[in-house]
């Protein structure tokens, strides 16, 4: 029996993937950003099911990329955090398209073309400070590369820094690069792709999204800007079982720490879940819930690796019995928001926080039918 399993409906995860299409319209493709264990949702389940329905997948490296492979059956895989010269080989050889940041990177995938020009995406920094050339020199660096007989750019990518948080310099941003773009195209990079539109910019920004955009939360159903919420489906439920249900007495400690002391006799659950598993220790002391018999019940004292416990005075609970961390129960919900709020940490941090102890179920529509996920 599992102790704590995330229930993913990827009819859900399709809907948003067609969703995010349409908003982007005809002239835009999408690569959905399945990176982490697709935000925890299960990167197998979820490739299997959007592959040959987007452009591209996009990973964080070549390990994510190894693992999504079999399952993308031919749609590309775009490795978006950075490369090691170490991996630069095995990138070739199997086909992902890499980001560079330099001329030198450029340079040294093609010491490993066995024939055919490397695909590679030049990535510029348009404010971002992560990676990238910096967009005063991209021309000059863009010259070098398309000189390179081995190495083609097929893509342009940059990344938003805020594009959640202030729209006025995202809308300066988005016109920089686009006017970057225009020069590089002007220098021979007539048909690379061009992408710089996560979620929030493709939701706030989609006339202005290139010819690509790299959508990860909102495929997963949350919305990073709240307004666009009600157009997305969220597509996990987090579960955990009831391990023990016992009285306590007035006066007694729970968890380390002895932060709480039953201020009166209380009946509380001993839950199979801890910040092991990705159950945030910061929500510890901070009035977070968990459903149990579609009530919300308070969780007491401090979250620990394994386990926590939950007020259940006057709820029907039982060993074994079904508690929601995230998700719907009865007519309760707990969304990633709240928890994140609540953890002082934002939604991605939640999602891909859920460890490999957790199993993913999948189910496709109907609430009835799971099939588990590939053992990992
Ligand atoms: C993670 C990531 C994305 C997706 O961002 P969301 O906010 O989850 O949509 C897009 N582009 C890059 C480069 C990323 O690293």
């Amino acid at each position: 029996m599992l102790r704590s399993w995330v229930e993913v409906d990827l009819a859900a995860i399709r809907s948003n993937a067609a969703t995010l299409a349409a908003i982007a319209g005809p002239s835009v493709k999408i690569m959905a950003v399945v990176k982490a264990n697709a935000y925890g949702h299960g990167a197998a389940g979820v490739v299997d099911t959007l592959a040959g329905k987007v452009a591209m997948f996009g990973v964080a490296n070549l390990a994510e990329a190894e693992e999504i492979f079999p399952h993308a059956r031919g749609t590309p895989i775009c490795l978006l955090s950075g490369t090691l010269p170490a991996e630069h080989a095995a990138i070739v050889e199997r086909g992902f398209i890499p980001v560079v940041s330099s001329f030198e990177e450029a340079a040294q995938y093609a010491a490993y073309s066995a024939g055919t020009r490397v695909k590679v995406h030049l990535s510029v920094d348009t404010g971002m400070g992560r990676l990238g050339v910096w967009q005063d020199d991209a021309i000059t660096v863009a010259r070098k590369i398309t000189v390179l007989p081995r190495v083609q750019i097929t893509g342009i990518g940059s990344h938003l820094p805020v594009a959640d948080e202030d729209a006025v310099f995202t809308r300066a941003q988005l016109t920089r690069f686009h006017v970057l773009v225009v020069q590089l195209r002007d220098i021979g990079l007539r048909d690379a792709l061009v992408h710089i539109e996560n979620s929030a910019a493709l939701l706030a920004f989609p006339k202005v999204a290139g010819t690509l955009a790299r959508p990860g939360l909102a495929l997963y159903g949350e919305s990073p800007l709240p307004e666009f919420q009600p157009r997305l489906t969220r597509a996990l439920t987090w579960k955990t079982r009831v391990l023990l249900v016992r009285d306590f007495e007035q006066g007694r400690g729970v968890s380390y720490g002895r932060d709480f002391i039953t201020p009166a006799p209380m009946r509380i659950a001993t839950l199979a879940v801890g910040y092991a598993d990705g159950y945030p220790r910061h929500l510890s002391g901070k009035n977070a819930v968990v459903l149990i018999g579609g009530k919300r019940c308070a969780i007491l004292g401090r979250v620990t690796m394994d386990q926590i416990m939950a007020d259940v005075t006057g709820v029907t609970a039982a060993p074994g019995d079904e508690a929601v961390l995230i998700g719907t129960q009865g007519t309760e919900a707990i969304t990633v928001r709240e928890l994140a709020t609540l953890a002082g940490t934002i939604v991605w941090d939640i999602f891909t926080g859920i460890g490999p102890r957790v199993a993913r179920l999948y189910r496709d529509g109907d609430a009835s039918a799971f099939k588990k996920s590939d053992p990992a």
